[in-house]
C-alpha cells in the first residue's frame, strides 16, 4: 500500500476475498484485505464441511453449477501444486428407502448436464462391501468428491497474496465515498478512522455483505438482495468408525442433508442440518441431537448414540427465506449497479470453498 491508495481494496479474509486478491495480486496489482477479525478465516470459511464439491446437485444454468464444476478441478490441481493437505475419497449419495431412488436419477441427470464426470449408479450391496456399516438401497458414486484442510488452502492464498499485496486484521470497514471514479473507504483499526483509496472496491464480507453494501454510499440501495441466515450444526465422534468415503442422503431445497463427513485425520462429523435463525449465533443446541442420531440411522442402523457429542457449526448466508427454494449466488458488477470497478458478492453460501480460485478469476474478468 502506497500513501493509502490501492488498486483493489477486497473487504473480508475469508476463502473468497483471499482467493480474489490472490488472483489480482498474481498480475502484480497492488492489494489490500480488510478483515476486521484478528485472523484470516475465522467467520464461515472455518465453519464449514471442508468439502470439494463435485458440482451433482445444482440447477443447470446457475451460478453455483458454473463455479463448482470448474473450481472441483481447480482446487485439486491447486492442492497438488502448493502441497495442501487434501484427499479425494469420493463420496456416496444413498438412497436410504424405494420412495427415495427416483430422486438418484434426478441427480444423476442433472450432474450429467452439468459436466461432473465419472458418476456411477451403485446397489446398496456394492456400498456395504466398501463401506461396512452403511446400508442403503442404491447409491451414486461421485469419485471427484473430497475433502481438503482449509486452513493450510487459506494460509496458502495469503502467501500468494502478500506477493504484491498485503492484509489488515481488526480492520472494519465502515463506508465507503466515489470522487472521480476512485473509491474512498473508512475503515475502523483500533479506534482510528483510516481512509484508503482504490481503484476497484470488491466486497467479500461474507454473511456481512450486505451490510457493507448498504454503507457504500453510491450504490443503489433497492438492488442489494436481504440475507436469511441458515445455521448449519454439526455433531462429531471421537471413535474412528473406519469410513473412508463421504456419505450423503438425498438433499432438501435448504441443505445438502445431514451427511457423514471427515476431517483431513478421518475423524467423522454428522451435519449440518438446517437451523433458520434472525440473528448469527453459533451456539449448538444438545436438544438436537436426537434428530441427528435419527437421521444418521438411516443409513448407519446400527450407530451407537453415546458416540455423539456437540460440534461447531457455520450459517449459510441465503438469498432465499425458508420455504422459498434454492438460492444462487449473486455477483453485482457495473453492468448491474453502474458503478465503474465495483462488485458485491452476495450469497456465496456451500459450495464457496469449491469454487473459491475460480471465483477469484471470475472478479478478474469482470472488472478488465
Ligand atoms: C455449515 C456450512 C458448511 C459448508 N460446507 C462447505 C463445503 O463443504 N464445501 C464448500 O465448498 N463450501 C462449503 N460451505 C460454504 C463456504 O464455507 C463459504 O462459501 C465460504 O467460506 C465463504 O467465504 P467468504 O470469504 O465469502 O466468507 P467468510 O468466510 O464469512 O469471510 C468474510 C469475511 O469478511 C469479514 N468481514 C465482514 N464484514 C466486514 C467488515 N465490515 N470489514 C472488514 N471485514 C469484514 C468477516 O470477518 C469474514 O472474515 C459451507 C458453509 C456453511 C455455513
Amino acid at each position: 500500500m502506497n500513501n493509502n491508495f490501492v488498486d483493489v481494496l477486497v473487504v473480508g479474509g475469508g476463502v473468497v476475498g483471499l482467493a480474489i486478491a490472490k488472483t489480482f495480486s498474481a498480475e502484480g496489482r497492488d492489494v489490500l484485505v480488510v478483515e476486521r477479525e484478528n485472523t484470516f478465516g475465522s467467520v464461515t470459511s472455518s465453519r464449514n464441511s471442508g468439502v470439494i464439491h463435485a458440482g451433482v446437485y445444482y440447477d443447470q444454468k446457475s451460478l453455483k453449477a458454473k463455479f463448482c464444476a470448474q473450481g472441483n478441478k481447480r482446487i485439486y490441481e491447486y492442492c497438488d501444486k502448493f502441497k495442501i493437505p487434501h484427499f479425494n475419497t469420493g463420496k456416496f449419495i444413498v438412497a436410504c428407502s424405494k420412495d427415495e431412488i427416483p430422486r438418484l436419477d434426478e441427480i444423476y441427470e442433472k450432474a450429467g448436464d452439468n459436466g461432473v464426470e465419472g458418476i456411477q449408479r451403485v446397489t446398496g450391496d456394492y456400498v456395504a462391501n466398501v463401506e461396512p456399516l452403511i446400508e442403503c438401497e442404491e447409491a451414486l458414486f461421485v469419485p471427484s468428491s473430497g475433502i481438503v484442510d482449509q486452513t493450510s488452502l487459506m494460509r496458502s492464498y495469503l502467501g500468494e497474496l502478500e506477493l504484491s499485496g498485503s492484509i489488515a486484521y481488526n480492520s472494519n470497514f465502515i463506508k465507503s465515498v466515489l470522487k472521480n471514479n476512485i473509491h474512498i473507504s473508512t475503515i475502523l483499526n483500533e479506534g482510528n478512522e483510516i481512509k484508503i483509496e482504490s481503484t476497484i472496491l470488491i466486497n467479500a464480507a461474507g454473511l456481512y455483505a450486505e451490510e457493507v453494501a448498504k454503507s457504500i454510499s453510491y450504490l443503489d440501495k433497492s438492488l442489494i438482495p436481504r440475507t436469511y441466515y441458515a445455521k448449519g450444526n454439526y455433531f462429531e465422534t471421537s471413535k474412528d468408525l473406519n469410513i473412508r468415503h463421504l456419505i450423503y442422503p438425498i438433499p432438501n431445497e435448504a441443505s445438502l442433508g445431514l451427511h457423514l463427513g471427515l476431517d483431513i485425520g478421518m475423524q467423522v462429523r454428522f451435519g449440518p442440518d438446517v437451523e433458520w435463525i434472525d440473528e448469527i449465533n453459533y451456539k449448538v443446541d444438545e436438544n438436537r441431537l436426537d434428530a441427528f442420531y435419527r437421521d444418521i440411522k438411516k443409513y448407519i442402523p446400527t450407530f451407537d448414540k453415546t458416540l455423539l457429542k456437540k460440534g461447531y457449526s457455520g450459517v449459510r448466508p441465503k438469498l432465499k427465506n425458508r420455504g422459498e427454494g434454492k438460492s444462487d449466488f449473486m455477483i453485482q458488477s457495473e453492468k448491474i449497479h453502474k458503478v465503474p470497478n465495483l462488485i458485491n458478492l452476495f450469497g456465496i453460501e456451500s459450495p464457496g470453498l469449491t469454487a473459491s480460485i475460480v471465483l477469484g478469476e471470475h472478479m478478474l474478468e469482470l472488472v478488465s
